[in-house]
Parts: C-alpha cells; sequence; structure tokens
C-alpha cells in the first residue's frame, strides 16, 4: 500500500487508486508518476491509473470492480456512471476448504471483567430484559419500562439497565409458515442472550398466535421459587391498567433483586463473543476500518473468542474468496446454501443484490456491491471460518462463524442478540448513530472528517490509516484493547453514554396476515 499524492493503491494489480485526503483532488493535480488528474476527483473516490479502454477491466483489491461502459483515459475519476457491474461469482464449484495456511499462533493472558452466567456464557451487562410474544403489549411494557427505571432500579446498583425487547411479531402472521422459524427462533434465542444473566421476564397478552411459554428459557419453565416466566395481560385476577403495571412490577422486583446480587469476575477473552458488521460505508472502509476490524477479529480468535460476520448481500460478491476459507465441506456448503438461499429470497421480491447500495455509498465512492462486498470482508480478518449459522441461530463454535443475516443493520443487530452476542464492532464512513440497548456497540470511523466531526458519536478513528499516521495492525490492537475495556465496563460507548438504541427489528420472510 503506498501514499502518492494522498491516493491508496490496494493490490499490485490495480488499475484504480483511491483519493485520501479530504477535500478530494482537483484537476490538474499530479499523480505519483506524473501524469496529471484530468478530473476532479472527491474524497474516497476512484482514480484511473491507466488507460482503460472500454469494456476493459476495472480493478481493485486485485478483483474485477466492473467494466469500463466507455473508454477512461489515465487521471479521470472513475465514477460509478462509468462502471457496469460484473455478475455475482456463480454458486456452483466454489473450491471449498483449500486454503492451507498454519493456524494462527494462540494469545494467552488476555481477560475482561464479566458476568458468568449458569450456562457458561458470560455478559458484558448486567440487564433486566422484559421481552413480549406480540407488539398488543408493547404499550404496556414501554410504561412498565418507566416506571421500574425511576422507581425500582435505584434500589438495584449493580443492575445496569432494564430493557423492553419489543417487537412486530406474534399475531397476523402465517407462524406455521416454513419461514416463520427465523422470528419465532430469534425471540427465542434473545430471551438467552448472556447480557440478560437468563433472567428474562416475558409478558404475553393471551389471545396470540406465539405462545409466550415458548420464549422461555430451557429448564426456566417451572421456577423453584414460584415465580411465573410469563405474565398475561388478559389473565382474570388483572382487573384493569394499575392491577396490571402492578403485578407486573412486582415481577420485575423479583428479577431486579437476583440480578443485583450478580457482580462482574475476571474471565478469559475467549468468553467474547463479538459481532461485526457496517453500514454507511464508503470506499475508504476497505482500507482503513474493515481491516482494523479484521486484525482485532483475528486477535479475538487467536484468544479464542468467537468472532461473528454477516451481512449476505455484502459478501455474496467476495464468496469466491470464502470458501477457500471455510474448515471442511460441510461448513463450505453451508455458506453456500445460505447465499442461494438469499438468491431466492431476493429473486422472489422481483430484486437483486444490486438493490443493496445506497446513495450515501455511491457519493462515498463505492460504484457497485462488488466493490462494497470486496471491502466488506476485510472485517472477517484471515482466520478459518469454523461455522455458518442460519438467521436467529444461536452460535455454536469458538472462532470464526459466518451468521447469515441481511445487511441492514437493525436486522442484523437483532440476529447477532440472538446469536449470543455480547458486543459488538461497527464500521462506518457515512456516519451513523447507531447503537443496541443490550450489548454495547463499538463504533469505528472509516475516515478522520467524520471521526472529528462526530467527535461525541465515533469510539475509534481509523482514518488515521488513510493519513499513513497508523498502520492497521496499531489500529486493530487499538481497537482489541477498547473491546476488553467495554467489555469490563470501564468504558462507556458514546451509544450508551448518549442513551442512543434502536429498535430490535426482526427478519421476517415468511407471510403476514
Ligand atoms: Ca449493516
Amino acid at each position: 500500500m503506498s501514499v502518492p499524492g494522498r491516493m491508496i493503491k490496494i493490490h499490485a494489480d490495480d488499475n484504480v487508486a483511491i483519493v485520501v485526503n479530504a477535500e478530494g483532488l482537483s484537476a490538474g493535480s499530479h499523480l505519483a508518476d506524473g501524469a496529471l488528474l484530468v478530473d476532479s476527483v472527491p474524497h474516497a473516490h476512484k482514480v484511473a491509473l491507466v488507460d482503460i479502454p472500454e469494456n476493459g477491466e476495472i480493478l481493485r483489491y486485485g478483483e474485477v470492480i466492473g467494466y469500463a461502459l466507455q473508454s477512461i483515459p489515465r487521471g479521470s475519476w472513475v465514477h460509478e456512471g462509468l462502471v457496469r457491474m460484473p455478475e455475482a461469482p456463480p454458486l456452483e464449484e466454489l473450491p471449498i476448504a483449500t486454503r492451507r495456511t498454519p493456524p494462527l499462533e494462540p494469545l494467552t493472558g488476555f481477560t475482561f471483567d464479566g458476568y458468568r452466567n449458569d450456562d457458561g456464557s458470560v455478559g458484558t451487562k448486567n440487564i433486566l430484559g422484559i421481552s413480549t410474544s406480540v407488539q398488543c403489549v408493547a404499550g404496556v411494557v414501554n410504561h412498565l419500562v418507566e416506571r421500574v427505571r425511576k422507581e425500582l432500579l435505584p434500589r438495584f446498583p449493580n443492575v445496569d439497565d432494564v430493557v423492553a425487547l419489543n417487537h412486530s411479531y406474534g399475531c397476523g402472521v402465517a407462524i406455521n409458515a416454513p419461514a416463520a422459524i427465523i422470528p419465532i427462533r430469534t425471540l427465542q434465542n434473545i430471551t438467552r442472550n448472556p447480557n440478560l444473566g437468563n433472567e428474562v421476564m416475558i409478558v404475553g397478552l393471551g389471545c396470540e398466535k406465539l405462545d409466550p411459554f415458548k420464549l422461555v428459557p430451557p429448564g426456566h419453565v417451572a421456577r423453584s421459587d414460584g415465580c411465573s416466566p410469563v405474565l398475561t395481560l388478559q389473565d382474570a385476577g388483572l382487573k384493569g391498567f394499575n392491577d396490571m403495571v402492578a403485578a407486573l412490577m412486582d415481577v420485575a422486583e423479583q428479577h431486579l433483586v437476583r440480578l443485583d446480587q450478580r457482580r462482574r469476575q475476571s474471565c478469559p477473552a475467549s468468553e467474547l463473543v463479538v459481532g461485526l458488521q457496517c453500514g454507511g460505508s464508503d470506499a475508504l472502509s476497505g482500507i482503513t476500518a474493515n481491516p482494523a476490524v479484521g486484525h482485532a477479529a483475528d486477535l479475538i480468535v487467536r484468544a479464542g473468542g468467537s468472532v461473528m460476520f454477516s451481512e449476505v448481500t455484502e459478501v455474496r460478491d467476495a464468496i469466491h474468496l470464502l470458501t477457500p476459507r471455510t474448515i471442511d465441506q460441510s461448513v463450505g456448503q453451508a455458506l453456500v446454501r445460505e447465499m442461494a438461499w438469499y438468491d431466492r429470497y431476493l429473486q422472489a421480491g422481483e430484486a437483486d443484490r444490486s438493490a443493496n447500495t445506497t446513495p450515501g455509498n455511491k457519493q462515498g465512492g463505492l460504484a457497485n456491491i462488488v466493490e462494497k462486498a470486496l471491502g466488506s470482508v476485510a472485517k472477517s480478518g484471515c482466520s478459518p471460518i469454523v461455522d455458518v449459522i442460519g438467521p436467529g441461530e444461536r452460535i455454536r463454535r469458538k472462532g470464526l462463524t459466518f451468521a447469515a443475516t441481511p445487511a441492514s443493520d437493525f436486522i442484523c443487530g437483532t440476529l447477532h442478540l440472538a446469536a449470543g452476542m455480547n458486543l459488538q464492532v461497527f464500521t462506518t464512513g457515512r456516519g451513523t448513530p447507531y447503537g443496541l440497548a443490550m450489548a454495547p456497540v463499538i463504533k469505528v470511523a472509516t475516515n478522520s472528517t467524520l471521526a472529528q466531526r462526530w467527535h461525541d458519536l465515533i469510539d475509534l478513528d481509523a482514518g488515521s490509516i488513510a493519513t499513513g499516521e497508523k498502520s492497521i495492525a496499531q489500529v486493530g490492537e487499538e481497537l482489541f484493547a477498547l473491546i476488553l475495556d467495554v467489555a469490563s465496563g470501564r468504558k462507556r460507548v458514546c451509544a450508551d453514554r448518549l442513551g442512543l438504541h434502536n429498535d430490535l427489528v426482526l427478519f421476517n420472510p415468511a407471510p403476514i396476515t
């Protein structure tokens, strides 16, 4: 990687480079070899390093990101209007488990202070979660959360927060449709998230399709203390709103008493379950933040921890780079199966993968989903892919897992929580105030302009990689240290300090009735 004229070329074969100076480069600027820029090129956009003929390949990351719609002279701005998108790599005959690299050296001695649960999982927060079997009860639950926060929480200083797990599912849905398994298992597995300490409270209505008892974690149906894990608002004993709230406050207090007895204890870094995703990407994502996150992901894997990367539409075009990294045929086939399922899902909606890129991505210099995907997969580092889980499933193995989720920030976040994530790392180039109430989200900026403008919303600036001040490894190590501090409660992420939390949003590919 070099920085001639404040441009970065990633791979030796590339015929485009990315402008990294904050104001862009104006026409007439000199390229490294003395040639002149033909056009003015905005920050994070691409410059042709050679004359590219009509239909010629445009190469970035050493891969074809598109074909020239017309001849592009050296020094031109290669904007999206000049680029024809290639076909997605075919899913047949992909190389599976072919990469033979020596295992990464294990890392020992790294710990964080977490809340250990009975089932062996470890939380990074100590939260009372209140889940629901149907949207009908959401208003009552929101009222309850407000009352608990005001009247009960001050008496339980070891409990971090009380969180409503409201959602849009539960009734008015084709609950027996095969794809309904996705929203249902998502809700079931969210109640088992390590940050809820197996103390989740469940509020049902009484006439809904989704049985609230189906949300109760295994082994919690009949509690020895007589405290029912489910409270149903249509219960004949509850006479009106005040009765309901009083009953709910009573149950909440019993959970808070137990949660308040928990203390952080030193746990090995192998207990981390870190989800990775990006949102509002730009062309620097694949140069700065995502490779730094990839470096940190490798450190977590080397320390024995679990890392999930996701976002099917943002890996689909780089799938030929991922299948060789799977550990065996069955994991490789599972990865291909998830891609094929999503191809069919998009097709059924008469859309294709080009539906992914946003206007902001394009303003940020990303010509299409191919370029976005090649930058996105850098988050996964270089560890082997040990497992693939479907949307809403729980993580099963330590190491690097591909969790098949949509790229939608809120849906990916929700599915990561269901998978058992106790902390998320989120990279952004355009900027988003995204956050999750149930788990800390560390936001990493791809460029220093954003990090400086959003000084109180961004947790780590990876823009220093573009300017050459820091290496990918340095920022990756800083991120790893920050992950341990945040997981220990020693540092709070910006979104938590400001109380910025997005809603849980379920992925429901099944019909609504
Ligand atoms: Ca996303």
